[in-house]
């Protein structure tokens, strides 16, 4: 508790203790990185590894913050790594990168594209590509674990740096914390990361205080009926007629039972059911993704389906043994990301006094997910904040407003983030706000 009121004095002061003057020394201490840190990036974007198996790219995190000094550990909640750096008195500021690439086959054509191929757990043969940019991610966490070792002089605290397996499966975040990452390592104060942006231009910073991210909850529902000839449906409960009035019904849970002023999503994301014209199945099922900010809602939206499901079930007469089964994938869910409010506005003030007003700007929450967040909620106390970073090349956003083109999304096999100014944007944030947080004064 000490460190945190301490840096609550620190931000509170009107005279920056990481002033303008710092800014420009840090920035000139980020481009010398650049070459040797894009050559890392090329590394990783081309060895990219699915959820689960980051063991590759745990070890060059690894490897980098053991010879920078940081004591490091290893395998924390799967292929996790914690770092950590104690340097005197002060708060526990913690930084995270994501480390897991996607099933994707990535189609930019660049040169250094990946050509990463592998046969997933479930058989499916498929390429592997950071097409969220978690490559840029770990790349700006080693920049950063660099310049805060290069000015330990200018810190004081304790700074703990993660490498989180899984993000893409909503796993990673809860299995670290479940092997122990706030009992066994020191427990943070603020915790921070960024990710990048397709939706704006590079080297942009977007933040948005309060809900950022939507909680994600993946639901299947098991639609059972009486199956039987097509002639004759008196003879049978037809699952795929019963499985579209529930769809249907789905409909009317964010339409007539959320706020309008709430957000929420229920999409119903697959239907599968039969195999021949003139059988009537005996069951149909259905995956549906589930979004939402608070829990009340979250909590409304969940029952709402197992209701809708059963009534619709009973409805059209369905014998009691044969009811829906709706099955909540608890381990797959991602809470909501939550920017501790009055500091992300702090941060956001501090980061315009370096970035100017024109590249620090506030973005609209998304209902996409991200499990960074269940950093923050492990405890109120916590202040939490996930910076966007713009990755979209200038010429290429221009030119697509300009023609009213759509630009490829996070997850595109066609993302291709320009890089240097991701990673000179997001060292450069984090390790200003890292040093702003645990500064020893003006430098
Ligand atoms: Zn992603
Ligand atoms: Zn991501």
């Amino acid at each position: 508790m000490r460190g945190f009121w301490v840096s609550v004095a620190a931000l509170a002061v009107s005279a920056p203790a990481f002033a303008p003057a710092s800014a420009q020394a840090l920035r000139g201490e980020v481009q010398e990185q650049m070459p040797s840190l894009m050559a890392i990036y090329q590394d990783l974007h081309a060895n990219p590894e699915l959820s689960f198996m980051e063991v590759r790219s745990a070890g060059i995190l690894a490897a980098e913050a053991r010879k920078l000094g940081f004591s490091v550990t290893e395998k924390v909640g799967g292929t996790g790594v914690v770092a950590v750096m104690k340097n005197g008195d002060g708060p526990v500021v913690m930084v995270r990168a994501d480390m897991d690439g996607l099933p994707v086959t990535e189609q930019t054509g660049l040169p250094g594209a990946s050509k990463v191929r592998v046969t997933t757990a479930e058989g499916v043969e498929t390429g592997v590509m950071h097409a969220c940019g978690h490559d840029t991610h770990m790349t700006a966490w080693i920049g950063v674990a660099r310049l805060m070792a290069a000015n330990k002089d200018k810190w004081s605290g304790t700074l703990v740096m993660i490498g989180q397996p899984a993000e893409e499966r909503g796993a990673g975040a809860r299995m670290m914390l479940e092997d122990g990452l706030y009992t066994r390592f020191p427990k943070p104060e603020y915790v921070l990361a960024f990710h990048d942006a397709a939706q704006f231009p590079a080297g942009k910073i977007g933040y948005t205080p309060g809900y950022a991210l939507a909680n994600v909850d993946s639901v299947d529902i098991l639609v059972k009926g009486v199956g039987g000839h097509g002639a004759y449906p008196q003879a049978t409960k037809d699952p795929i007629v019963l499985a579209s009035r529930i769809v249907g019904a789905l409909q009317t849970l964010v339409s007539r039972e959320i706020s309008p002023l709430d957000s929420a999503v229920v999409t119903v994301g697959s239907f599968h059911a039969g195999a021949k014209h003139n059988i009537i199945s005996d069951e149909a099922r259905l995956q549906l993704t589930v979004r939402s900010y608070t829990d009340t809602v979250r909590d409304h939206l969940l029952d709402g389906i197992a209701r809708i499901a059963k009534g619709e079930a009973i409805a059209a007469g369905i014998p009691d043994d044969r009811m829906p089964v709706v099955t909540v994938q608890r381990d797959e869910y991602t809470p909501a990301t939550y920017n501790t409010p009055a500091f992300t506005e702090e941060m956001a003030a501090f980061l315009k006094t370096s970035f100017g007003e024109e590249r620090v700007v506030q973005m609209p929450p998304v209902m996409g997910g991200e499990d960074f967040g269940r950093f923050g909620r492990e405890d109120k106390s916590i202040k939490s904040l996930i910076v966007w970073v713009g990755g979209v090349p200038q010429a290429e956003y221009d030119a697509a407003k300009k023609e009213g083109r759509t630009l490829p999304s996070l997850h595109s096999p066609f993302w291709a983030p320009d890089a240097p100014a991701v990673i000179s944007t997001a060292t450069e944030a984090l390790t200003a706000m890292t040093m702003k947080l645990m500064g020893k004064g003006a430098s």
